[in-house]
């Protein structure tokens, strides 16, 4: 019987730094994914001549030559960095709310500022203190938690430890008055799926300085082409893959991994697994019952399944200049009431915030000459797409993406004209896809309990462990960077034997 020294389970993002990580090691390493490519969330699909990005929107953590991010240093570990070609993206994002607001932030600090204090004058002296709350918090985090200080104490970090989970709602009110720029300044929530009223401070406060300070990346060949660059190094250090091919079960005796059971029926030896499949398929389903460790599932009583997304994908006769659309990150709201809009997403009623992002305008090149493409996004709960009944699923979808494009078109009129290929993604299209209950993208809800700060890699069963969204944050950075943490978790209990 084949044996390795890693089985590792999912080739998303967690899944492919993980296997990459451990064959740089010189550990014998197989990796089986469900699909036929990789990537999970971080793939492409064709449809006429456009290749559409699923998920991409805007990489952080990068940073450029001169000043590194940490994802940067991740991936030139990995040795796929000069396989990849980044475009650093200006600006932040717009927000228009049609003949109420129409906002662009530059990505920069000072910039930030200059714009905000004049369309809001009356908020003049609250905004920079804001901004050196963000900054501040953001520095301490990172030299407290990031890099590990033993020292690490209420009296060296006193904004860590007060503000961390405090919610950003709270910090955004206690600042400022207008409405409309805290939904402004707030409008990354959406990324991390948790309306600002139940984001810790702390994960919106790092998001909002790493894409300040380290810019949003937009890749060329889109994240297809990153996890391609990952699957390619794995191969040349001597990794095994198999696609087509899920895991269908974990074989565990005395509490130890043994092995593991492909869905062809195949069975390889091996002491450690690393799952980048969701903790609730890793206990429920590829493992017996009575070796699942019922305590760690206990814990994930109070945890609810996150987000998936409702996305549309486009692809247009034209250049995005020909449509009005200037920007690439476009967030179109017509509300400031996040809360309402958090429980839009687990109906089929209209949504109220969306994103319109077009990577034409970061890399002219991304589609056919003369040609564009777009993903008009909101995040969804699978919950209402459960009841629809399977005759009625593609007409709801499409009444759907209907009232979500006439959303867009208050933006950019007569963009429905331009639809050259269109595709449309349901929650459902993920759990298919990626095999997550929910077809969630982030893991779990963040909310505090389930924040990266509480989640773990490791589990009571030895030798498992897992990487990816289900066991820390959602979204590119955490993920790739969550891949390689628990690699070396994995090289550390090999070492000790
Ligand atoms: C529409 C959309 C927009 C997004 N926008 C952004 C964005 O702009 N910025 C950002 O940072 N993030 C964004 N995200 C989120 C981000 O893409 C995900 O959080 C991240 O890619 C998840 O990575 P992961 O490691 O958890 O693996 P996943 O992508 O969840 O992949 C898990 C893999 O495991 C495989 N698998 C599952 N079960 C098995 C099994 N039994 N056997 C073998 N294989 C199995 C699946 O097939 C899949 O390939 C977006 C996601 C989507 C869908």
């Amino acid at each position: 019987m084949a044996e390795y020294d890693v089985v590792v389970i999912g080739a998303g993002n967690g899944g492919l730094t993980g296997a990459l990580t451990l064959a740089k090691a010189g550990r014998k390493v197989l990796l089986l994914e469900r699909h036929n490519v990789p990537g999970g969330c971080a793939t492409s699909f064709v449809r006429g001549r456009f290749e559409f990005e699923v998920a991409l929107h805007q990489l952080s953590g990068m940073g450029s030559d001169e000043r590194p991010g940490p994802l940067r240093s991740v991936l030139g570990e990995l040795g796929v960095l000069d396989k990849l070609e980044f475009v650093e993206m200006e600006n932040l994002y717009r927000v228009v709310w049609p003949d109420t607001l129409d906002i662009i932030l530059h990505a920069e600090r000072a910039a930030i500022i200059e714009t905000l204090q004049q369309r809001f004058p009356k908020e003049k002296e609250a905004i920079p203190g804001f901004f050196e709350l963000v900054y501040g918090f953001s520095m301490e985090m990172i030299q407290g938690v990031f890099f590990r200080d033993p020292a690490i104490s209420k009296e060296k970090y006193p904004l860590f430890f007060k503000y961390a989970l405090t919610p950003t709602q709270k910090i955004l009110d206690g600042f400022f008055e207008d409405p409309l720029l805290k939904a402004l300044l707030g409008i990354y929530w959406s990324y991390l799926g948790v309306p600002p009223s139940r984001m810790p401070f702390g994960d919106f406060a790092i998001m909002f300085f790493a894409y300040i300070e380290f810019k949003p990346y937009h890749l060329k060949g889109g994240s297809q082409s990153l996890s391609n660059a990952l699957l390619d190094e794995f191969l040349m250090n001597g990794g095994e893959a198999r696609f087509n091919c899920g895991a269908q079960k974990i074989d565990i005796s005395n509490g130890r991994v043994k092995g593991v059971t492909t869905e062809h029926g195949d069975t390889v030896l091996t002491r450690y697994v690393l799952s980048n499949a969701s903790i609730l398929e890793t206990y429920l389903n590829l493992m017996d019952p009575e070796e699942a460790p019922h305590n760690a599932l206990e814990a994930y009583r109070s945890s609810t399944i996150g987000p998936s997304a409702f996305t549309i994908y486009m692809g247009f006769d034209c250049e995005p200049g020909d449509l009005g659309i200037q920007e690439t990150t476009n967030f179109i709201t017509t509300t400031t009431d996040m809360d309402k809009t958090f429980s839009l997403w687990k109906t089929l009623e209209q949504q109220d915030v969306a994103l319109f992002t077009c990577y034409d305008v970061a890399d002219p090149e991304f589609s056919p000459k003369g040609a564009s493409q777009a993903a008009f996004v909101s995040l969804q709960y699978a919950e209402p797409w459960y009841l629809v009944p399977p005759h009625q699923y593609y007409d709801t979808k499409y009444r759907y993406a209907d009232g979500m494009l006439k959303l867009a078109e208050r933006v950019f009129p007569g963009i429905r004209d331009h639809i050259e290929e269109m595709e449309v993604a349901t929650p459902m299209t993920h759990l298919r896809y990626l095999g997550h209950p929910g077809g969630a993208i982030y893991g779990f809800d963040q909310f505090a309990k389930d924040s990266a700060y509480f989640m773990t890699s490791t589990s009571p069963v030895q030798g498992l462990y897992f990487a990816g969204a289900w066991a820390g944050s959602g979204g590119f950075q955490p993920t790739l960077t969550s891949g390689r943490s628990s690699a070396r978790a994995i090289l550390k209990s090999m070492a000790k034997g």
